[in-house]
């Protein structure tokens, strides 16, 4: 039986869904995600996630098991990307120009090799353990908004039931049609989708070819050229499948049945008796070929009263640079302590708005650096003017937030800082530094996640800041901890990386981000403090 009241309904079982499952979870919630398929996609989609991805992971408990789940244990893998005609014929090595993911210094966290669909069973495992909801077979048909909340229409897809579910808010992770943003009516900006691929998941032997070779994603001529053979594993026995198709000429994926993508991957490995099956992408379905558009768009606007767009619902971008996925996580992230802060009558409704003002530009500034970085590598088809490429770790760690959300963020319009430049600047992701946590090597970013954290100095004002907190978090009725340099965290030197001196403070938000800070000491600091703090929960 589905609940008939909810605070949150997510919609859609993707990696944004799951995850905003999870994060609400992380604050306390307990949100309904209906997901229309009757189980997660077994396809690796996505097969990197950023530092700053897996330090959000890291604070509900998962980076262990994402490192334990990546495809490239030990220090001997490579990714080897090949050019060739056929699997079995001559390679020529493609050198992918290199991600700096480095600002090694900037974070605990390194990146994660771990494909999609490995990501998203862990993901949906822990969203369980902290309390989400999470259906399948389950989809949205209709719903209408009203001051009130969410009334949504659901239908179980095997039984035929119908069920009526009211939520106070709905997060539409429902992919990059998403069928939510357009009953609201709401456009889109960017180039749209311009090439489109249709993938399928195939057991085969390719030993054969190989012949000792290894690797990673070969971009093939045969049997057409934009055919990718793509390792699902390090055997040479389970492969992606992918080739280009062109619905725009009327052609769908029923155009391409078991038989027509066995011949097609046979010319593609350049053995015409190579055993191939192709693995169904779903438990408990027969679906085993799927398109899916390359392209790039961002939503005019992320929030339609109490419905909010998050991930490919978004914004869609190509996938050089690994980008789209990494960014559809961090919306959820984003959103998620908002909607409990509101809901919890900590906040007032006004924070939910920071979500359209924090995110919208981000989706902007990826689209544009996504595709640059297409048209750097693959060249035309995107149709847009190329925009100077940003360096990996500005882009994925370095963004910069302006909202009513953050006090004291400098109008210059700078979108990004480099990360080690990173120093708790307001609207910017507080810094990491090492320190010991209950005994434990740890890093600062491991305070954040599920309250408010005040960072203060060592100096008399450092305390009258850190009893100012004590106060105001009564007050408010906020969780705000409150933590000293030199004093309860090692390093006095910790004051200055967050850039205050030994009497100042500064607020972090949530999910990590400096709300706000104050240099040095204040006359009332108790008066300011609950002044801030009120003015960033928009209450
Ligand atoms: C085959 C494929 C290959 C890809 N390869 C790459 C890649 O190599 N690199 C990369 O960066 N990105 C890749 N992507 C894109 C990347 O996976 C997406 O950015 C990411 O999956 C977005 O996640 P999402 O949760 O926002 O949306 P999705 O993963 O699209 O999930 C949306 C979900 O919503 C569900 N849904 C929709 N409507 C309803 C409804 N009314 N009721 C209930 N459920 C509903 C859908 O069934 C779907 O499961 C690929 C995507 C696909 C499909």
């Amino acid at each position: 039986m589905l609940p008939t009241q909810t605070p949150v309904l997510i919609v859609g079982g993707g990696v944004t869904g799951l995850s905003a499952a999870l994060f609400l979870a992380q604050q306390g919630l307990a949100p309904l995600l209906v997901e229309r398929h009757p189980d997660l996609l077994i396809h690796p989609r996505a097969r990197g996630f950023t530092p700053r991805t897996v330090e959000l992971y890291r604070q509900v408990g998962l980076e262990a098991a994402i490192r334990a789940h990546s495809y490239a244990r030990g220090d001997g893998f490579h990714w080897v990307a090949v050019r060739a005609e056929t699997v079995a014929g001559d390679w020529v090595r493609v050198e992918e120009p290199p991600e700096d993911h480095g600002a090694a210094d900037a974070s605990p966290s390194g990146f994660a090799q771990i494909d999609q669909d490995k990501l998203e069973v862990l993901v949906r495992a822990r969203a369980q353990e902290l309390g989400a909801d999470i259906r399948f077979s389950t989809e949205l048909t209709s719903f209408e908004q009203d001051d009130s909340g969410v009334t949504a229409h659901l239908t179980h897809r095997s039984s035929g039931a119908s069920s009526r579910v009211k939520a106070q808010y709905l997060v539409a992770a429902d992919g990059y049609a998403s069928p939510i943003r357009q009953r609201l009516g709401v456009g889109t900006d960017g180039p749209g989708p311009f090439f489109h691929t249709l993938t399928a998941m195939i057991d085969a032997d390719l030993r054969p070819a190989l012949r000792g070779r290894r690797l990673s994603i070969a971009y093939l001529q045969q049997p057409r050229p934009g055919t990718i053979l793509m390792a699902h594993d390090e055997e040479g026995r389970h492969w992606v499948f992918g080739t280009g198709y062109a619905p725009e000429r009327g052609e769908s994926t029923d155009d391409y049945p078991d038989e027509r993508i066995i011949e097609m991957t046979r010319a593609a490995v350049g053995l015409a008796d190579v055993v191939v099956t192709l693995r169904p992408q779903i438990t408990g379905t027969d679906l085993k070929v799927l398109g899916f558009p390359i392209g790039a768009q961002v939503a005019r606007q992320y929030r339609v009263g109490r419905v909010f767009f998050a991930g490919d619902a978004a914004h869609i971008v190509p996938p050089t640079g690994g980008l789209g996925a990494n960014t559809g996580i961090q919306d959820a992230h984003n959103l998620a302590w908002k909607l409990a802060a509101v809901l919890r009558g900590q906040a007032g409704p006004g924070l939910l708005d920071t979500y359209q003002a924090e995110r919208y530009p981000i989706g902007l500034l990826t689209m544009g650096q996504a595709l640059a970085r297409w048209q750097a590598r693959i060249g035309a088809g995107s149709g847009s003017a190329t925009e100077p490429l940003l360096d990996y770790g500005s882009l994925t760690f370095g963004y910069r937030y302006r909202s009513s959300a953050v006090l004291g963020a400098p109008d210059n319009g700078d979108p990004t800082l480099p990360p080690r430049e990173l120093a708790g600047q307001p609207g910017t992701r507080a810094p990491h530094l090492p320190v010991t946590l209950e005994g434990q090597h740890r890093s600062t970013l491991d305070l954040y996640g599920e309250r408010w954290i005040l960072l203060a100095g060592e100096g008399e004002g450092g305390a009258a800041w850190v009893g100012a907190a004590e106060s105001v978090a009564r007050r408010l009725d906020v969780p705000l901890h409150a933590h000293r340099f030199g004093v309860d965290l090692d390093g006095s030197e910790g004051a200055a990386a967050h850039g205050i001196g030994a009497d100042g403070a500064l607020l972090v938000r949530p999910d990590g981000f400096v709300a706000w800070r104050a240099a040095g000491a204040d006359a009332e600091p108790a008066v300011t403090l609950e002044a801030a703090l009120r003015a960033v929960l928009n209450r």
